[in-house]
C-alpha cells in the first residue's frame, strides 16, 4: 500500500486497484479479481463499459457543466427517459443517494407545508438512507446515529413490516413515510408487499407521500428499472443514486405530479445536479439496459443464480437463508460475515457484508453465466473450508 493522508472512515482490504474491466478489476501487482461488489451496487454494467466511456469522452468533448438557470440537451433527454418508463412526471436532479433522500426530504415537507402544515416523517427500524444529518436522521440503526445527536426533529421510527406500528403512529401530522422496498446495508430485507400496499393507503387516507429509497434496489437491479414494480406499489417519490451514472456521480428524485407540484423555483437547488457530463453518461447507461435488454434478461439469470445458491444451502448448514431478488442477493450464514468475505477476498472473489451475518452479491446486471458460476465455485469453496 502506497503512503497516503485518507481520512480514516473506512477500513480498507489491504489492496491498490489500477484498472477493470466488465466482471474484473486488477492489482498494481497484475492480480485479477471477480468483482461482485460493484462499487456498491453502482457499476451495473462492470468497468469501463464502452458506452460509458464513449458517452464521456463524446460528451466532455461538447460541454460538462453549466448552471442549471440554463436548460442542457443531456438533463432534458435523460429526464424524458426516465419519465418515459414510469408512473411519475417529473424528475429532479443530484449528484448521490444521500443528496437524493434530502430532496424527497424537503419535497414530503414542503408538501405538508402547503396541506394543513403536517411536517412528521416516519421511517424504518433497520433503514439506511446515507450519512447527512437529514437522511441519517431517517437512518434506523442506533451505530449511525449515536455519535452525532441532536439530529432532524419532526422524524419518527417504525417497526418495518409491522402494520401495528404503522396504524399506531400514522397520526394527522404525518407528512411522509421513507421506506427501501428492500433494506440493502440493514441486511437484504425483503418488504411485505401487503404492508406495502397497507402503507400506499394509508398514505392516500391521510395525504402524506409515500417515498420508495430505491438507490440500491432501482435501476433494474431487481429485474425491472424501477423497484416498485416487482412489488405493484406506486410510491409518490422515489429516490435514485448507485447504478444510476453506472460509475459516474448522479443522483435522483422521480415524483408524481401531487408530490412534484409543491417545488417552486427557489424551493431546492444544486451547482452540479443534473450537469450535462453525468447526464449523457446516464443517458447512455439507461439505453443499455433498457434497450440492450439487459434489464429483460435478469429474471432468468437471477432465478439460475438463486437455484445453486439454494443448492449451496442445502449442502452446508452454515448458510442459513438466501435472501433478495433478481441481483440484490444476500446470503445469510451463522458466521461473521466479514470473515467469510476476507476468505473470498483472498481467492479473488470480491463480496461486501449486509450487517453482522449477510453476505451481499452485487453482480453488474450483465454479468455472464460463466462469471456467476465462477463466483458459486469461490463462495462454496470457502463454505468448505468453514464447515470443516
Ligand atoms: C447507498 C444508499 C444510500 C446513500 O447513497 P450515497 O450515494 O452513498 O449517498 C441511501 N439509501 C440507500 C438505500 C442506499 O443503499
Amino acid at each position: 500500500m502506497e503512503e497516503n493522508y485518507l481520512m480514516n472512515t473506512y477500513g480498507r482490504f489491504n489492496v491498490t486497484f489500477e484498472k477493470g474491466i466488465g466482471t474484473k478489476l486488477y492489482d498494481t501487482e497484475g492480480n485479477e479479481y471477480l468483482d461482485f461488489v460493484s462499487g456498491i451496487a453502482v457499476n451495473c454494467l462492470g468497468h469501463c463499459h464502452p458506452s460509458i466511456t464513449k458517452a464521456i469522452e463524446d460528451q466532455s468533448n461538447k460541454l460538462i457543466h453549466i448552471s442549471n438557470y440554463y436548460y442542457n440537451t443531456t438533463h432534458t433527454a435523460l429526464s424524458k427517459k426516465i419519465i418515459e418508463n414510469s408512473n411519475h412526471n417529473s424528475v429532479f436532479f443530484c449528484n448521490s443517494g444521500t443528496e437524493a433522500v434530502e430532496a424527497a426530504i424537503k419535497l414530503a415537507r414542503k408538501y405538508g407545508y402547503l396541506n394543513g402544515g403536517k411536517s412528521t416523517i416516519l421511517y424504518m427500524e433497520n433503514s439506511f438512507h446515507g450519512r447527512s444529518l437529514g437522511a441519517l436522521s431517517v437512518t434506523g440503526q442506533e451505530k449511525y446515529q449515536e455519535a452525532f445527536k441532536p439530529l432532524l426533529g419532526g422524524v419518527k421510527k417504525i417497526i418495518f413490516n409491522d402494520l401495528q406500528s404503522l396504524k399506531e403512529n400514522f397520526t394527522e401530522d404525518v407528512c411522509g413515510v421513507i421506506i427501501e422496498p428492500i433494506q440493502g446495508e440493514g441486511g437484504i430485507i425483503n418488504a411485505d408487499i401487503n404492508y406495502l400496499k397497507e402503507l400506499k393507503s394509508l398514505c392516500e387516507q391521510n395525504n402524506a407521500l409515500l417515498i420508495f429509497d430505491e438507490i440500491q434496489c432501482g435501476v433494474g437491479r431487481l429485474g425491472t428499472l424501477f423497484a416498485y414494480e416487482k412489488f405493484g406499489v406506486i410510491p409518490d417519490i422515489i429516490t435514485l443514486a448507485k447504478g444510476l451514472g453506472g460509475g459516474f456521480p448522479i443522483g435522483a428524485i422521480v415524483a408524481n405530479e401531487k408530490a412534484s407540484s409543491a417545488f417552486v423555483p427557489g424551493d431546492h437547488g444544486t451547482t452540479f445536479g443534473g450537469n450535462p457530463l453525468a447526464c449523457a453518461v446516464s443517458l447512455a447507461v439507461l439505453n443499455e439496459l433498457i434497450d440492450g435488454n439487459i434489464i429483460s434478461s435478469i429474471d432468468e439469470k437471477s432465478n439460475y443464480f438463486f437455484e445453486k445458491l439454494e443448492k449451496l444451502k442445502s449442502k452446508f448448514p452454515v448458510i442459513k437463508s438466501i435472501k433478495g431478488m433478481g441481483f440484490l442477493v444476500g446470503v445469510e450464514v451463522d458466521y461473521d460475515a466479514k470473515e467469510v468475505i476476507t476468505k473470498c477476498f483472498n481467492k479473488k472473489l470480491l463480496l461486501v457484508n449486509a450487517g453482522p451475518k449477510v453476505i451481499r452479491f452485487l453482480p453488474p446486471l450483465n454479468v455472464s453465466t460463466e462469471d456467476l458460476d465462477k463466483s458459486l465455485e469461490i463462495f462454496s469453496s470457502v463454505m468448505e473450508e468453514i464447515c470443516q
